[in-house]
Formats: structure tokens, C-alpha cells, sequence
């Protein structure tokens, strides 16, 4: 019997090694790595271990990793500035900025200011654009990430009820974009929906994207139904005790219930940054005019 419990962690840690393949392969052909350029401005704590990851990872599947650390007094102008830079950089395929950017800068224009086909976040408006209507652009990691772990679960998403929790511009719209392109039949719910158990009672694939500790409860799951579980939420335990990471799914509740879901930690946060190699993989042909075959890996 298939365990219900999605093993995120090591789907990802498969995908990785694909990836190292193909990032060695790329390199022979073109010469170079691909190469993905990390900017982060100020020392938010938690900015530094996604940063700190995001290098190792890079580094780990064969790829060039550059890594830019502004201060946090840095001008949007000189942020600007840099990525002009790297978007006329030929040994840079991705660029990322690091979010969330410090209060005085304006983090939708530096976004925009990156090149739509360096774009591995796929946070850009063409990006989104090209999601919408169908065209070859980058998708945004996390929702990605998550499409891989359905359709690996299910294999054809065609006709299933798939109820999106969330409807951010980087998690919720995008995944329920992906989830349209898998012929799924979509709601989009958010804080202002009614009746959000009886809506969930509905799906077949429950993605939930609030970012609030054990909201979706085990009896809103419909028998058999899959859930994916983008929530990372810390609940602080108190004096000398380490920070307990929960999702926004209760697990042990809709466990009973699902046929399959992800666990959190260990399910969908490793595919995150497995899905950013992916895409500067990806990035790296296109550039270089080289086939990737398999272009989902
Ligand atoms: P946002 O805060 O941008 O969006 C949250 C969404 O949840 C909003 O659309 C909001 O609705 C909706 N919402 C809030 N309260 C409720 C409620 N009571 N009922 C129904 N909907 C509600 O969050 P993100 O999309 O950026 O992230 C969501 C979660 O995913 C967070 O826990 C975040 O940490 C996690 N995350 C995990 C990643 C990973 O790698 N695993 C990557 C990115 C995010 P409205 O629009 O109406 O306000």
C-alpha cells in the first residue's frame, strides 16, 4: 500500500540529483555551469538561512553560485543598479532577490527590474502573464513544487475538485493556475469565502497557503482526498525549548481522513528550493540554446 504520508523531502532530494546530472551535462555542451546569482539586502535572520541553503544547494547540484550581501541602508538605485547588471551578465542564468526587501525599498520595481527570462522566482508580471495565457516562462518555485507532488501522487489531475486556501501572488494564484492547466476543476478561497469547512468538504486536492497554525481541520477533509500543506508556521514553546514548526493543516486530524497528504516540516518546504534549480537548469538552456529534454524533470 502507497504510505499516505508525502515524502517531500525526499522527492526533492531525488529531483536534486536529476538535476546535478543535467547541470553536468549542460556544463560539457556549453562550456560553463549554469549560474544563479542570490541578492540579499540586510541581515534578516531567516533571509540568511534561505540564503545560506539556497548557495549550498546550488553549489551541491553542480551550478555557480553568486552571492550578493547589500547592506541594509542600501539605495533602491543601487539595487537597481545590480541587476542591471546581472541581467547583462552572461554567466548569470537566474536571479533572485531575496524577499522580504527592507522597508524603504519598493520591492514590486525591483522585480520588475529583472529580466523576465532570468527570472527563476517567476514573480515577474511576464512571468505571470505567460503562466496565464499559456506561453514558456518560469513559474513561481513553491506552487511548482507542489504540482510535481500531485501529479506524482495522482498522475492525471483532469476533472478533480482542487480547492486553493490562499490567493497570494506567489502561492495561491499561481498554484491554482497550474492546477487549471491540469484540466482540475478550481476554487480560489481566501479570508472573505463562506463557509470555508463546507467548501473544503468539496475537493478532491486541498491545497492550503494562509499561513495560520492548524486551521483546515480533519473532519473539513473528504474521505480520500489529497492534501498538500504549504503552511510554515512557528509556534514558540517557551523558555530554552526549540520553536515547533506546524503547518495550516491540522495532520494528525486530516490524516484519518486523506488518502494522501504532506507533512510539514520534511514535504513541501524542500521542494522549494529544489524547484529554483529546476528553473535556473532550465534558464541555463534556453540561453544557451541547448534542448533539455524533459523539460519538468
Ligand atoms: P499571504 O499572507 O500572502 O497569503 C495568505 C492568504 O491566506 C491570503 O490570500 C488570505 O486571504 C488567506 N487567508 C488568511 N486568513 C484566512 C482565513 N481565515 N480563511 C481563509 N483564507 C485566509 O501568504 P503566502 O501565500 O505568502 O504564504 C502562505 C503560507 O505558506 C505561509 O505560512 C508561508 O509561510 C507559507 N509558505 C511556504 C513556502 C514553502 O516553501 N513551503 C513558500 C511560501 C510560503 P486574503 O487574500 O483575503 O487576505
Amino acid at each position: 500500500m502507497t504510505e499516505k504520508r508525502i515524502d517531500g523531502k525526499a522527492f526533492a532530494a531525488r529531483l536534486r540529483e536529476r538535476i546535478g546530472e543535467r547541470a553536468g551535462e549542460f556544463a560539457a555542451k556549453a562550456g560553463r555551469q549554469p549560474g544563479l546569482a542570490v541578492v540579499q539586502v540586510g541581515e534578516d535572520p531567516a533571509s540568511q538561512v534561505y540564503v545560506r541553503n539556497k548557495h549550498k544547494a546550488t553549489v551541491d547540484a553542480g551550478m555557480e553560485s553568486f552571492e550578493y550581501k547589500l547592506p541594509a541602508d542600501t539605495s533602491q538605485d543601487a539595487l537597481l543598479d545590480l541587476v542591471e547588471q546581472l541581467n547583462l551578465d552572461n554567466a548569470v542564468d537566474g536571479i533572485l532577490v531575496q524577499l522580504p526587501l527592507p522597508n524603504h525599498l519598493d520591492e514590486q520595481s525591483v522585480i520588475a527590474a529583472i529580466a523576465p527570462d532570468k527570472d527563476v522566482d517567476g514573480f515577474h508580471v511576464v512571468n505571470a502573464g505567460r503562466l496565464a495565457t499559456g506561453g514558456e516562462g518560469f513559474v513561481p518555485c513553491t506552487p511548482y513544487g507542489c504540482i510535481m507532488l500531485l501529479k506524482d501522487r495522482l498522475g492525471d489531475l483532469s476533472g478533480k475538485d482542487a480547492v486553493v486556501i490562499g490567493r497570494s501572488n506567489i502561492v495561491g494564484k499561481p498554484m491554482a493556475q497550474l492546477l487549471l492547466n491540469e484540466n482540475a476543476t478550481v476554487t480560489i478561497a481566501h479570508s472573505r469565502t463562506k463557509d470555508l469547512p463546507d467548501v473544503v468538504r468539496r475537493a478532491d486536492i486541498v491545497v492550503a497557503a494562509v499561513g495560520r497554525a492548524e486551521m483546515v481541520k480533519g473532519d473539513w477533509v473528504k474521505p480520500g482526498a489529497v492534501v498538500i500543506d504549504v503552511g510554515i508556521n512557528r509556534i514558540e514553546r517557551g523558555e530554552g525549548q526549540k520553536a515547533k514548526l506546524v503547518g495550516d493543516v491540522d495532520y494528525a486530524g486530516a490524516e484519518e481522513r486523506a488518502a494522501a497528504i504532506t507533512p510539514v516540516p520534511g514535504g513541501v518546504g524542500p521542494m522549494t528550493i529544489a524547484v529554483l534549480l529546476r528553473n535556473t537548469l532550465v534558464a541555463a538552456h534556453r540561453r544557451e540554446g541547448i534542448t533539455l529534454a524533459g523539460d519538468g524533470l
